[in-house]
């Protein structure tokens, strides 16, 4: 697999949002989930599991009849995960479904997602801080969709944010960033 490394728009950068920043690996800019809520304001993002050496998001999932915990990359646009419980491999072509881990509260939103050849109409959300920006996760197991809606920035400069994937990036090995090195 190749691993891509993609430019962040200046104008994102110039505006960062409340709850994201810059990490530099090997001499490139990441952007970085620092602070998600779920809705109701319960903080997701926890110190107790890094993930390439950042605070990972912890969430409840459950996938057909089971359920537990998972850690998420708060790399932007990495697709790496910790899981807490072993899913039923089932059809390939699950939807799951989100929530605090903690309190049960859903993470789920209605959303059409827009990756092609995916038409999964869940999806995960993250709040920002402020709650009026938000992170959008397609809940179809294995899809990448993902999006950054931002109540304060032009939607070409989103849209570009939200294009942003690390491919490759599908595991938690501590070489991963060697590849840019
Ligand atoms: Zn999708």
């Amino acid at each position: 697999m190749k691993l891509v490394h993609s430019q962040i728009p200046v104008e994102f950068l110039q505006a960062l949002p409340e709850g994201m920043k810059l990490v530099n690996r090997h001499g490139h800019e990441f952007l970085v989930v620092e602070s998600v809520f779920s809705r109701s304001g319960t903080p997701l993002v926890t110190e107790s599991v890094r993930i390439h050496g950042e605070p990972s998001i912890r969430i409840g999932i459950r996938v057909g009849d089971r359920n537990g915990l998972i850690f998420v990359d708060a790399f932007w646009g990495s697709h790496s995960k910790l899981w807490g419980f072993l899913p039923d491999a089932g059809d390939g072509d699950q939807t799951v479904d989100a929530y605090v881990h903690d309190t049960g509260e859903s993470l789920m939103i209605d959303r059409t997602c827009d990756v092609e050849g995916c038409s999964c109409t869940r999806g995960i959300e993250l709040v920002l801080p402020g709650g009026e920006n938000t992170i959008q996760v397609c809940a179809r197991l294995g899809c990448p969709g993902h999006r950054i809606v931002l109540a304060d920035m032009a939607k070409p400069v989103a849209d570009s944010v939200s294009g942003i994937n690390f491919f490759g990036a599908g595991s938690v090995e501590d070489d991963w960033f060697d590849a840019f090195a």
